[in-house]
């Protein structure tokens, strides 16, 4: 006999990948509520990124990232324009500095068209030139579709039309672990109200720490949980205004897209963020301040395809955490998505190692997660 459950659905974490999720139950007429550690919404990952809408180019083809990077790029400018969510399409040119990255970006062009990435065009350096007149390189891909998004108001017009439909948020609430019921998930919280709870359906969204969480489930395979590594990405701002209109990237470099220019909403620029590895495994312990002395090496990446830039231009800005599932040296992994049928926990979806491009597929991840749950 199953035990009966306190609630339908529970989603651990309220940061743009739960809240999607959150808001897709919610509106397919379940009963949802959140838990969240912190006492607001995106504290974690989805405050502390490019927020960049990426096209879904450098992804391998047949991956979810691949997939959900351009069905959630779709369904994110749909969303923004209903929603009144500030965003730009304002595109990217992504750049071959010298000739000896000419095949890279050649490379990148073949496996975006193999993603259904059909507007990117190849352009030479005199084009290039006359779009983004500081940009240097031997050739670029333009790519039409790349925009920016303001990630908080996103995430508040998430968390809008979630309670619009009946959903809720618990602040200030951390899961602790939880176990395996007959039919149902318990799970711990320590926090404000320390206690117990019981679901149908539990979702573990909670970014950096969900490999965590997971070691502390009773009856969860132990060897489905991915080792996770920590890539922390520093970002430096630009003193003054940024003399682009577009965005721009160098090619990407292990572990991350290479430290590219980005504009926020209102048209400050920013270049990061850069790869490096952390030595802890414990999202608590992570140092978020951003080291000085990185700059010179920003300075030497960025002057490939922007000359322009003038010493004590770049000021340190913030920095964020990538919830890897390789190390450096290795393949970027994919997004990981378990069910029962994976980890043998009836009624538990478990998401591992959503880094980039996580923001941009939000939308397609809450799609394809909501099936998981509601076909269960
Ligand atoms: C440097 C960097 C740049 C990036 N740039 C881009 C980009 O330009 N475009 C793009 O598409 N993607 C980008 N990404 C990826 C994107 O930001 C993430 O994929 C996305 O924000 C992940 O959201 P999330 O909801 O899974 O995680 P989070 O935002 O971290 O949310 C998890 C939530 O869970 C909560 N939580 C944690 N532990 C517990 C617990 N025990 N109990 C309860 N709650 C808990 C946290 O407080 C947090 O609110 C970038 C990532 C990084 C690190």
């Amino acid at each position: 006999m199953s035990t009966a459950a306190d609630i339908d659905c529970l989603v651990v974490g309220a940061g743009v990948v739960g809240l999607a999720i959150a808001r897709s139950l919610a509106m397919a007429g379940r009963e949802v509520v959140v838990l969240e550690a912190e006492a607001g919404i995106g504290h974690g990952i989805s405050s502390r990124n490019s927020e960049v809408i990426h096209a879904g180019i450098y992804y391998p083809q047949g991956s979810l990232k691949a997939r959900f990077c351009v069905e959630g790029r779709k369904a994110l400018y749909r969303f923004c324009a209903d929603h009144g969510v500030p965003h730009n399409r304002c595109g990217k040119i992504l750049v071959a500095a010298s000739e000896d990255q000419r095949a890279q970006v050649l490379a990148i062009q073949k496996k975006a068209a193999a993603n259904g990435v059909d507007d990117l065009r190849l352009i030479d350096s005199h084009e290039m030139k006359a779009m983004e007149p500081e940009v240097q390189g031997v050739i670029g891909l333009h790519s039409p579709s790349t925009g920016i998004v303001d990630s908080h108001a996103l995430m508040l017009a998430l968390q809008g039309d979630f309670e619009a439909h009946g959903g809720a948020i618990a602040f200030n609430t951390r899961v602790a672990g939880g176990e395996a019921l007959s039919g149902v998930v318990r799970l711990r919280t320590e926090g404000e109200e320390a206690s117990e709870i019981t679901a149908n359906h539990v979702v573990l969204a909670s970014g950096l720490s969900s490999p965590r969480i997971a070691r502390s489930i009773t009856g969860l395979s132990p060897n489905t949980i991915p080792a996770s590594r920590f890539a922390k990405g520093s970002y430096f701002s630009l003193a003054r205004r940024a003399p682009f209109s577009r965005l721009v990237y160098p090619v990407p470099e292990p572990g991350g897209l290479g430290t590219h220019l980005t504009l926020d909403i209102s048209g400050r620029g920013r270049f990061g963020p850069d790869v490096e590895w952390l030595d802890t495994d414990d999202e608590r312990t992570i140092d978020y301040r951003v080291d000085p002395a990185r700059a010179a090496k920003f300075y030497a990446a960025i002057r490939r395809y922007w000359p322009g830039l003038r010493d004590d231009e770049l000021t340190p800005d913030y920095s964020g955490v990538r919830p890897k599932l390789s190390g450096p040296g290795e393949p970027d992994e994919d997004f990981l998505i378990q069910n029962d049928r994976v980890h043998g926990v009836r009624g538990l979806v478990a998401l591992y190692g959503i880094e980039s491009p996580g923001l941009t597929s939000s939308l397609a991840i809450a799609d394809h997660v909501a099936q998981m749950v509601l076909q269960s």
